[in-house]
């Protein structure tokens, strides 16, 4: 394949800064990256310089081969090299690129889809799983912000989901009831967004740190 590779071992995965620098490169500074989709340029497709790596130019052999060095793509090869498998990272566009590149950067497990939609698709444990995979991951995020020492400005704020002036006001309960069935139990209704804008009174707000219960509620 005519791409860019990355190798990861598992020298490199302890605490070493290449690694940290190829998982944090979503918040990273660069200049050449150029977003694959779409017609809006992120910040960081506007400004940082993509990693440079090589194409592969020979034969080699590897544990793994991650096809893909999007968040997903690197996150799975930067695990395993700490596992200690040896890792090939292949793309065929920059690292950090795909729709990685296009991130606002909001990890958050209040879901575009709404969980009340997911009940529906899935049923309760459908959406608790969600609920829990998206806790999970941005808990790992974090984990991995601290130990790889990854300047990032990662901060937990609370988030706020509101309906728009013309929206009916059944989809906030619905969604409120959906979240705490699917464990997060800390989304509380508010009575008006808790600063000073046109922003309508019906809130949700899903808190910096949400607790998740196994049991529903
Ligand atoms: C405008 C916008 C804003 C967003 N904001 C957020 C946000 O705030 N928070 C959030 O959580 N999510 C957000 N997302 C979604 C998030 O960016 C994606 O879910 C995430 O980046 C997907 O990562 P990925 O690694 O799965 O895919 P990608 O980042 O797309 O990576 C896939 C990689 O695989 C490569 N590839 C594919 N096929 C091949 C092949 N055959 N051979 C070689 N390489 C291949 C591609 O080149 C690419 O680099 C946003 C998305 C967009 C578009």
């Amino acid at each position: 394949m005519a791409g860019m590779t990355l190798r990861l071992d598992r020298a490199q995965a302890g605490k070493s800064q290449a690694v940290g620098t190829a998982v944090a490169m979503q918040f990273a500074d660069s200049t050449n990256m150029k977003p694959t989709s779409g017609t809006t340029l992120s910040l960081w497709a506007a400004t940082a310089d993509p990693p440079d790596e090589s194409p592969l130019s020979k034969d080699t052999s590897t544990d793994v081969c991650v096809i893909g060095a999007g968040i997903a793509g690197l996150t799975v090869a930067y695990l395993l090299a700490r596992e200690g498998k040896a890792v090939t990272v292949l793309d065929d566009g920059p690292i950090g690129g795909g729709m990685t590149v296009r991130t606002t950067a909001h990890l958050s497990n209040a879901l575009d889809d709404r969980y009340y939609e997911l009940e529906r698709l899935f049923d309760e444990s459908g959406a608790r799983l969600a609920a829990q995979s998206h806790t999970a991951a941005i808990a790992r995020v974090e984990e991995i912000v601290r130990e790889e020492k990854i300047d990032c400005e990662f901060e937990r704020v609370d988030g706020y989901l509101f309906i728009p002036p013309d929206g009916r006001l059944k989809v906030l309960e619905d969604e409120l009831a959906a979240t705490h069935r699917a464990g997060l139990v800390s989304v509380r209704r508010l009575e008006r967004a808790p600063w000073k804008a046109s922003i309508p009174a019906h809130v949700c707000t899903f808190r910096n740190r949400d607790s998740f219960t196994r049991s529903s509620t």
